[in-house]
């Protein structure tokens, strides 16, 4: 039997190899200060929720005001002002055209709610679409539908059984964008899809790679050009990541469906939304019970969580977020510079507040045992950064300090210096 001090399992966690945890008391701003007594720079924003900083004190005092009013209430036949309010605000910032918000939880269950929206709609306008059009490394969360739209390896290699089957086309890789085009235009005429679903401007998980706005367009225009439903996984790229504050932004697209969560909250609470063009809502709105859009959880549009994103909304209406966003981005453009002419990395890259450079090393991919050995290392340098495999991101907090930006860059400097 295995023996841990804890019962609790945690995420994407090896258990059997696991250190002690780091256990955290408090956190503000870009730090998080630990029962220990480090203060530890959060140089991906926990998880890349966190755009404000931590606490940030607007969603603080809206939460603490909204949790002594109204807690929770069920989402169906019931509405509340938090939920209305910021469903009317986010309709003003997404791209223009999509017109209803679905609520949900987290980024997976955004992603499923998407695929059943773009599923429904075909059902009940009386066509049999099924076929969903990826990108190739793409990651959509770990639910059983989104572990299928993802890339296939190492998270869900246990699974594939179950995973149902998508249609995928290659990462535009500099130089190899007309043939990911083209691929997806044969999808869309071959296969006659349900829908293309992508991750706008660079896909997380899969490596943090980054791809350019032009190619988001005419993906846009070919799925147009064939009635394939676009749908935007914005899960990471929204509130401020890649420049604008949304990616589908920078490539001038609507999509049909998008999907938003993660820095919905300035990432105080989990909650997610599915936003949708209205032929979209159309096809489920009838007399007949049938054609109801079947989907909830319990804690659908839960007002504490929905009045956290009221806040981070009041705080993006703000100048001073947009300036802080577009200052982080420029900061972090200095700071990779230098690593650009470094023969100790490749593929060194920016897009809005994001950075990565991957090690050059003997061994690649997630499982690469230098993935561990920088997380252990910056660790002890008091950074929260977790690589995947030899690719070293930077993605902090919008209230992220020049200086700490110089300490994290020394730590990756030393870290190929020590480790490579
Ligand atoms: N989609 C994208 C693009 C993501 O990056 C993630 C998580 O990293 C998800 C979906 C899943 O989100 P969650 O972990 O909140 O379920």
């Amino acid at each position: 039997m295995p023996t841990t001090k804890s019962p609790i399992w945690h995420p994407f966690t090896q258990h059997a190899l696991q250190g002690e945890m780091t256990k955290v008391v408090r956190a503000d701003g870009a730090y998080l200060h630990t029962a220990d007594g480090r203060r530890i720079i959060d140089a991906i924003s926990s998880w890349w929720v966190v755009t404000h900083g931590h606490c940030h004190p607007h969603i603080v005092s809206a939460i603490q005001e909204q949790a002594g009013k109204l807690n929770q209430i069920i989402f169906a036949g019931y509405t509340h002002d938090p939920a209305e309010e910021l469903a009317a605000q986010l309709l003003k910032v997404a791209p223009r055209g999509l017109d209803y918000v679905f609520f949900s939880d987290s980024g997976s269950t955004s992603v499923e709610v998407a695929l059943k929206m773009a599923l429904g709609y075909w059902h009940n306008i009386g066509q049999q679409r099924r076929c969903i059009v990826v990108m190739q490394h793409s990651y959509h969360g770990d639910t059983i539908g989104a572990m299928s739209v993802g890339a296939r390896g190492v998270f869900n290699a246990a699974y594939g059984p179950l995973l149902f089957d998508v249609t995928s086309i290659p990462f535009p890789a500099s130089g190899r964008e007309q043939a990911t085009l083209a691929a997806l235009e044969s999808a869309c005429r071959n296969e006659v899809p349900a829908a293309f679903l992508v991750e706008p401007l660079i896909l997380g998980a899969g490596g943090m790679l980054m791809y350019p706005a032009w190619v988001l367009t005419a993906m846009k225009r070919i799925c147009e050009a064939s009635d394939v439903l676009f749908i935007a996984d914005e899960v990471m790229t929204g509130w401020g990541r890649t420049g604008s504050l949304f990616a589908c932004e920078q490539a001038n697209v609507t999509p049909d469906i998008a999907c938003y969560s993660k820095g919905l909250t300035g990432g105080a609470l989990p909650l997610a939304v599915t936003l949708c063009r209205a032929h979209i809502f159309g096809a489920h709105y009838s007399k007949d019970r049938m054609r109801t859009f079947y989907h909830s959880s319990s804690y659908t549009a839960n007002p504490v969580a929905c009045a956290a994103a009221k806040a981070n909304l009041d705080l993006w209406w703000h100048r001073d977020s947009r300036e802080r966003a577009a200052s982080l981005a420029a900061m972090q453009e200095r700071a990779i510079e230098p690593f650009r002419s470094d023969a100790r990395f490749e593929n060194v890259r920016r897009s809005g507040t994001i950075t990565a450079l991957d090690l050059k090393t003997s061994d690649g991919g997630y499982l690469a045992d230098i993935g561990p050995k920088l997380q252990a290392f910056f660790n002890d340098r008091n950074l929260l950064l977790r690589p995947l495999g030899n690719t070293i991101y930077v993605m902090p907090p919008y209230c992220v300090t020049a200086a700490d930006l110089d300490e994290i860059y020394a730590a990756i400097g030393d870290a190929a210096d020590a480790l490579a």
